[in-house]
């Protein structure tokens, strides 16, 4: 199922542990689930290929943001890709010529041509305030015509009087002069769809674009019926140009592979969906909504959060197979100060953890506070490794230049150290207990 990538991502990012940058190998790995999931969302295998090459090139060597981890960076790359590929800031209608304005509807029968001809007009009329004509050039089918001057009743746009015998191209002419007379901002023109591509549709669909001039040509297209959508819309760009897509039933379960390939390979902007059968069921495109139906998550923030979390139990397992050893050096300490702050501070933390009841309490007597959680972190970083390792290093000169590239104070320095030698103490009495608190604090992180 598509709506796993994320989980499929999380999963093998998590694997992934902080470092300088991205290796090619981890982002191969996250890509081969990539490339996989957008081919299950029918994606063209071109777009995939041009895609995943995208990815790679941004993200393999990419320094990972000290504030993020490789799996996060990672995604957020997929997700700007996707965006971007899926036309960036989006695009609306462009009416920006002399009135009235031709507006050309094409596409198959059956893709919501005539539904999202009338939705366009309600919208034009309602948003716009612009003075709408619509106009049905399917001669072969009375019923369409029909349905058009149905739905412009219902919409409250008019609609060029049906006069049976007309060519399409001879309709078209006179709906853009009664466009003229009748001091239209706007004529639609709803061309004849067919079952299938086919060349006699294309010609009449050509004909009439050369007898109006459209300004837009914009091809109306089913997003369920994913490649075969996207295979119309390379036809029709090729026979008579597009200037943007239409894509309907965006509300069905469509996963947006069809937007994803129609935009690559036609470089055409989608510049409405439809989201419903109902006139007023149309939306502006919005290329980061669909990049998250994409990525198969309500929003990429929850996905980053949840990779967060796989990281830090990955992190807190080592921490504790560390102090199983009797080892807690600065760079644990550091990762426990971290793991705090983001619980919720000292309360939210060593209360959770028996062991550490009482090295609260001495370390609120010390007045070590949430707010101190910061300036220890930005000491322990001014060390070099030596010292994470082994702080008896750490005598005055040194401290001097922890504080100066820390922003802290000697005595703040002073406080780490004894804080950290009390945990590293009940660390070691605690491994000494056989089945004692280090065993349960072992069992808390699964070891
Ligand atoms: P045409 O043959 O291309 O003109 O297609 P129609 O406009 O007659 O639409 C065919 C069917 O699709 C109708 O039942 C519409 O109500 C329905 N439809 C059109 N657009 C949408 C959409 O965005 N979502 C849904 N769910 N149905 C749609």
């Amino acid at each position: 199922m598509f709506g796993t990538l994320s989980d499929r991502l999380s999963g093998i990012l998590s694997g992934l542990t902080r470092r300088g940058s991205l290796t090619e190998e981890d982002v191969n790995a996250a890509l081969r689930e990539v490339r996989r999931a957008l081919l299950e969302a029918d994606v063209a295998l071109e777009v995939v290929r041009s895609f995943t090459d995208k990815v790679r090139e941004r993200a393999v060597g990419a320094e990972v943001l000290k504030s993020v981890t490789p799996g996060q960076q990672v995604i957020k790359i997929v997700n700007d890709v996707l965006i971007e590929t899926l036309g960036g800031e989006g695009e609306s209608i462009n009416l920006d010529a002399v009135p009235p304005v031709p507006v050309l509807m094409v596409g198959l029968q059956g893709s919501g041509k005539t539904t999202s001809t009338a939705k366009i007009a309600k919208r034009l009329t309602d948003r716009n305030r612009k003075k709408v004509l619509m106009a049905s050039l399917d001669t072969r089918r009375p019923a369409a015509m029909e349905q058009l001057a149905v739905l412009g009743q219902q919409v409250g746009v008019q609609t060029l009087p049906i006069v049976a015998g007309q060519s399409a191209v001879q309709i078209a002419r006179r709906a853009i002069e009664a466009g003229r007379l009748g001091g239209f901002d706007v004529v639609m023109l709803d061309t004849a769809g067919r079952v299938t591509l086919d060349d006699t549709l294309m010609e009449e669909v050509a004909q009439v674009k050369a007898a109006t001039n459209p300004h837009e040509v914009l091809l109306v297209a089913d997003a369920l019926t994913g490649q075969d959508a996207v295979n119309t819309a390379r036809a029709f760009d090729a026979r008579v140009g597009l200037t943007g897509i239409v894509l309907t039933r965006m509300d069905g379960d469509s996963r947006g592979g069809a937007a994803l390939s129609m935009r690559a390979v036609t470089g055409k902007p989608i510049k409405l969906v439809g989201i419903g059968e109902k006139v007023d069921e149309l939306d502006d495109f919005h290329p980061s909504r669909v990049a998250n139906r994409i990525l198969g998550m309500g929003d990429i923030v929850s996905l980053v959060e949840k990779a967060a979390q796989t990281i830090d139990a990955a992190q807190a397992q080592a921490t504790a197979q560390r102090m199983a050893k009797g080892q807690f050096d600065l760079s644990d300490m550091r990762a426990q100060l971290q793991q705090m702050e983001k619980m919720g501070g000292l309360g939210g933390v060593m209360s959770m953890l028996p062991g550490m009841k009482q090295a609260q309490s001495q370390l609120t007597n010390a007045g070590v506070g949430d707010k101190m959680f910061k300036s220890m972190i930005a000491a322990i970083d001014s060390m070099t490794p030596a010292e994470r390792k082994n702080p008896d290093l750490l005598k005055n000169s040194r401290k001097k230049r922890i504080a100066a590239g820390s922003g802290t104070t000697a005595e703040q320095i002073n406080k780490l150290l004894k804080m950290h030698r009390g945990m590293a103490d009940a660390m070691k009495m605690m491994s000494k207990q056989k089945g004692g608190m280090l065993g349960k604090l072992g069992g808390m992180f699964g070891l």
